[in-house]
């Protein structure tokens, strides 16, 4: 990073990247996990917790610090453990068998956790749904699931759950949590969880679990179209540990902190798995953004490693460094972000007001862990995503007219050398890869060819081997013989103090096929006036020559999924008139 901290770090997890890819092995990750006694399998339960139980330095260590509205509670890696095996023993009792689904729809509760260790542990396949879906994305996940077992809060349960359940014919039991304390719940609606698991037993043997049996079912945030089942196996934990050392620098000794939600695939793989199976702390804050909250949550926990996005770093931003200055930061090592581009602005922003660069990486619901990422120990260029992780091998295909890789009549692709641009694919081969789309056999073969998965985003790598994120192949504008790349676009108008957030489209032309339209969500308080638009477009034409943007419009309300990230696509389709889709599965989010 140019700037502040140009001294690499000696002491990180990958000090020395250039020397562990060649000589790392998915196996010798592998061989750090304990696999269950009597090698009866991997199971990620076993690794994230019981494991542990053996070793006196973690087995009494707080797990997880969950901050409720009234009050902060901790549970040791020994509490966990013991409330997960009665979750697995209620689940038996139930007469639910292994394979079978168990979907939490929960917030950052205790429960959640609870629920989601202990269905592993019982072999049941996980999905846990973001809790602010409203009935129909409930609905339609679950049957497309084959849903079980639903747990949920009393609440939840009346706004989101009843009006449906008379269309979820294979929902047999629902447990429920109570949310904040100990009041009784149950009746009619579901059973009442707690006193149910006071009654089982603490012991719960974990059946045999193959690696590849499947464990958590994950759907996408559906950006480019309806969502889809991603379904993961237990061996993914193996990828879980390594990356979360390698890409995060989580050690045992760490507080961890990551904001997303569980219902999407950052807030399972790392705001359950990974820092439970590494051994360390993990803060779990029941609130939603509020900037205040998040400093004071980052300050008084001394939160060491940190794992956000750039929705909320953006949000922050538009805060100012004000209330930053007001906290003891000095506790952060790291600071992670994922799930869309994170502009160089936002980098430097972390630097500046936070002490520490933001280290951007890239990964999907498919590749169930990262992939790609900026190390503590390795300089960051801002905007790029990094460098493949040891263990992942990346490539960039030569695209073809639709922008996704070409793939010739013997089903051939080309990998290109050095410097390019083309579609990201990885080498399968990794633990965490998906298995498939659940009942979507197409698709989930369409995503391979020649000997690559194929991930849809347009990336393009330096000389020295930086990967630079340039759109999803569906989202690249072609203008006037130019390939733009849409974050390049916003990433140059972020640059503007005006500007909060952007979101850049192509809209039809006749004469340059498309030309380059860019929707701004402007800093609390900055007035959107003529003036301010002719400035914009001054200073975004000084930043990028030809393929800046000839038309900006003001807009408040940039559509978001609910995850938060930018919908280009609603922003093309509300451009075009076209139909902007179903939205009530895809329940965005105008922020
Ligand atoms: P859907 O597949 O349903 O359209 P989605 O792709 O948004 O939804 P996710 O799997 O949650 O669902 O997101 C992965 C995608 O997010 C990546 O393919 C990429 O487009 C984007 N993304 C993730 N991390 C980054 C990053 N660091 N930089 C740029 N884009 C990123
Ligand atoms: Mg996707």
């Amino acid at each position: 990073m140019d700037g502040r901290r140009t001294t690499l770090e000696p002491t990180a997890n990958l000090s020395d990247y250039a020397e562990a890819c060649p000589r790392f092995r998915w196996a010798d990750a592998r061989a750090e996990l304990a696999g269950l006694p009597g090698g009866a399998g991997l199971n990620i339960a076993y690794e994230a917790l019981d494991r542990h139980l053996s070793d006196p330095a973690v087995a009494d260590k707080v797990a997880l610090r969950w901050l409720g509205r009234s009050g902060t509670s901790t549970f040791s890696y020994r509490d966990l453990a013991a409330l997960t095996s009665r979750f697995a023993g209620v689940l038996t009792e139930l007469g639910v068998a292994p394979g079978e689904r168990v979907f939490t729809l929960l917030g950052r509760v205790p429960g959640l956790y609870v629920a989601v260790l202990g269905a592993l542990k019982a072999r049941c396949v996980v999905s846990p749904l973001f809790s602010a879906f409203g009935p129909e994305p409930v609905a339609e996940r679950m049957r497309l699931g084959e849903a079980s077992v639903l747990v949920t809060t009393p609440a939840l349960y009346r706004r989101t759950v009843a009006p449906i359940r008379d269309r979820l014919p294979a929902l047999r039991h629902v447990l429920l949590v109570a949310p904040d304390g100990d009041q009784p719940v149950g009746g009619d609606e579901g059973i009442d969880l707690a006193a149910r698991l006071a009654e089982v037993s603490p012991d719960f043997t974990i059946g045999p679990t193959a690696p590849d049996d499947p464990a958590l079912l994950h759907f996408t945030s559906g950006t480019t179209g309806r969502p889809k089942g991603a379904l993961h196996v237990h061996e993914a934990v193996v990828a879980h540990y390594a990356t979360a050392r390698f890409a995060l620098d989580l050690r045992p000794e760490d507080v961890f902190w990551c904001t997303a939600d569980p219902g999407w695939v950052t807030g399972t793989s790392y705001g359950i798995v990974a820092p439970l199976v590494v051994g360390a702390t993990m803060v779990s804050d029941s609130g939603e953004f509020d900037s205040r909250r998040w400093y004071r949550v980052l300050d008084e926990q001394r939160v060491n490693v940190w794992y956000t996005a750039p929705t909320a770093i953006r949000m922050l931003m538009r805060h100012g460094p004000g209330e930053a200055a007001r906290h003891d930061l000095s506790a952060l090592r790291l600071i992670a972000s994922v799930g869309e581009p994170l502009n160089p602005e936002a980098v430097r922003w972390g630097a500046d007001v936070l002490g520490r660069p933001i280290h951007d990486n890239w990964w999907q619901t498919e590749t169930g862990a990262i992939m790609i990422s900026n190390l503590l120990a390795a300089e960051i260029r801002p905007g790029s995503m990094g460098r493949p992780l040891p263990g992942v091998e990346a490539a960039l295909l030569e695209q073809g007219p639709d922008g996704r890789a070409r793939v010739d009549d013997q089903g051939r692709v080309r990998v290109l050398d050095g410097p390019a641009q083309g579609e990201l694919a990885l080498r399968p081969g990794w633990p965490s890869m998906f298995r498939g789309y659940l009942h979507d056999p197409e698709r989930s073969a369409a995503c391979f060819a020649g000997g690559w998965y194929l991930s849809g985003d347009v990336a393009r790598r330096d000389e020295d081997g930086w990967y630079w994120f340039v759109g999803r192949a569906d989202d690249v504008i072609k203008s006037a013989g130019h390939l733009v790349g849409p974050f390049e676009v916003e990433s140059a108008l972020m640059a503007h103090p005006a500007v909060a957030e952007v979101g850049v489209i192509g809209t039809p032309d006749p004469v340059a096929g498309e030309l380059v339209k860019a929707f701004v969500t402007l800093r609390a308080g900055i007035e959107p006036t003529e003036d301010l638009r002719t400035e914009l477009l001054g200073f975004g034409r000084r930043a990028l020559g030809a393929v800046a943007p000839k038309q900006i419009v003001f807009d408040d309300a940039l559509p978001h999924t609910r995850s938060g990230k930018v919908m280009r696509r609603l922003l093309r389709a509300r451009e075009l008139g076209l139909p902007e889709g179903d939205l009530s599965t895809l329940e965005v989010n105008p922020r």
